[in-house]
């Protein structure tokens, strides 16, 4: 898994202090994956942030000014990282790329190759652009592209851009009351694009536009990208226990992606146990159907994912729900063809859909949960 963490999250520019608690809280989020078997790379801004004040830079910084801050301010951050991962008994390891490093095949190799040996001998990676040195021809210039870049070449299985903001609205949040979350984006559409809005609408560095920039690279290499917000304490923690984000689908899989997304990111919200009858149905790879549920626990929408087990006790498989739990359960037990009467509408015949179930340990879903 490949985390990004943007400058505001992990430095406190005004006082030009690194935001020890929360570093702390990511250190042992990591460090929770780590023990998981989850081998994480961290792609940390901060370096510019950190030292504009001890340089005395104010205001919108020149260039050769962020990349006199980044020379100062890098020497803190890692120092910070290597102090938060340590008391997990966690190696930091720190990697300053360009873009030259992401593109030219040699270089590729080598950066690949370090990264893979570091993460093998179990050291944490933290990147950060190469901002001193690199000239606008070679930097990337934000960290949400450098960290597709870096996640597309390591083939991870996710990219989480942990910012301010809990993913992608219809609209600014900010300025539009109507603006709509958007959970899931399967395909990056010009609809899509236009959503992100001009390149200052969310704050010009890091803002949406090189969010989807970002999850354009990380979602055609195959890996699937997250936009979250992490202001809080424990972020990644948060994020495994189903806060808000906006999932961007890994394309070239299609369904298989979307079934891996289900099975392994989505915490499940709620639980439908089904009879014996439905069970069967279910791993013989038929849609679960209202009459085979016995009872629905926990409270959802339409659209949350769900968990569905047996009357045995064994969890079957997970999919989304095509009814909030409320009306699951005024359905619960019934045939399809009562849908109707019982709520006054006529929904999907189905409670989850097969294209919206995965089994779990079995066959084709049987696949590992993705890292
Ligand atoms: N590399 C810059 C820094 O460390 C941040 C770039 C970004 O946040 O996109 O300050």
């Amino acid at each position: 898994m490949v985390v990004k963490i943007g400058s505001a999250l992990i430095a406190d520019a005004s006082a030009g202090r690194v935001k020890t608690a929360w570093l702390a809280s990511m250190a042992a989020d990591i460090a929770a994956l780590r023990a998981d078997g989850v081998e994480v790379i961290t792609v940390s801004s901060g370096a510019i942030a950190l030292a504009r004040r001890l340089l005395g830079f104010r205001g919108r910084l020149r260039l050769e000014e962020q990349q006199a801050a980044a020379a100062v301010g890098q020497i803190r951050l890692a120092q910070a990282w290597s102090e938060a991962l340590s008391a997990h008994g966690l190696v930091a390891a720190q990697l300053l790329l360009t873009l030259g490093d992401t593109e030219d095949r040699r270089r590729y190799l080598n950066a690949r190759e370090t990264l893979a040996t570091l993460l093998a001998a179990g050291a944490v990676p933290v990147i950060n652009e190469n901002d001193s040195v690199a000239t606008s021809e070679i930097r990337f210039g934000d960290n949400d592209r450098l960290a597709a870049r870096v996640a597309a070449m390591l083939g991870a299985d996710r990219l989480v851009l942990l910012s301010d903001i809990d993913g992608l609205y219809t609209a600014d949040p900010r300025r539009d009351e109507a603006a709509e979350h958007i959970a899931v984006v399967e395909r990056i559409t010009p609809a899509i694009e236009a959503m992100a809005g001009d390149a200052g609408s969310l704050s010009a560095r890091g803002g949406m536009r090189t969010k989807l920039e970002a999850a354009k690279i990380a979602t055609r290499a195959g890996v699937a990208m997250a936009i979250a917000r992490g202001t809080g304490l424990h972020p990644l923690r948060a994020l495994a226990d189903g806060a808000r984000a906006s999932w961007f689908l890994a394309e070239p899989e299609g369904a298989q992606a979307r079934k891996r997304w289900i099975a392994g990111v989505l915490a499940p919200l709620g639980m439908i146990a089904v009879d014996a009858g439905a069970a069967a149905a279910l791993r013989a790879g038929r849609s679960l159907l209202p009459a085979g549920v016995v009872t629905v626990t926990g409270e959802f929408s339409r659209g949350d994912p769900v968990l569905v087990r047996g009357v045995d006790g064994k969890d079957i498989a997970k999919g989304l729900s095509a009814y909030g739990s409320e009306d699951a359960r005024r359905i619960a037990g019934h045939r399809s063809s009562e849908i109707a009467t019982l709520l006054g509408w006529r929904g999907r015949d189905e409670l989850v859909h097969r294209d919206d179930l995965v089994l779990l340990d079995m066959g084709e879903t049987g696949r590992k949960r993705s890292g």
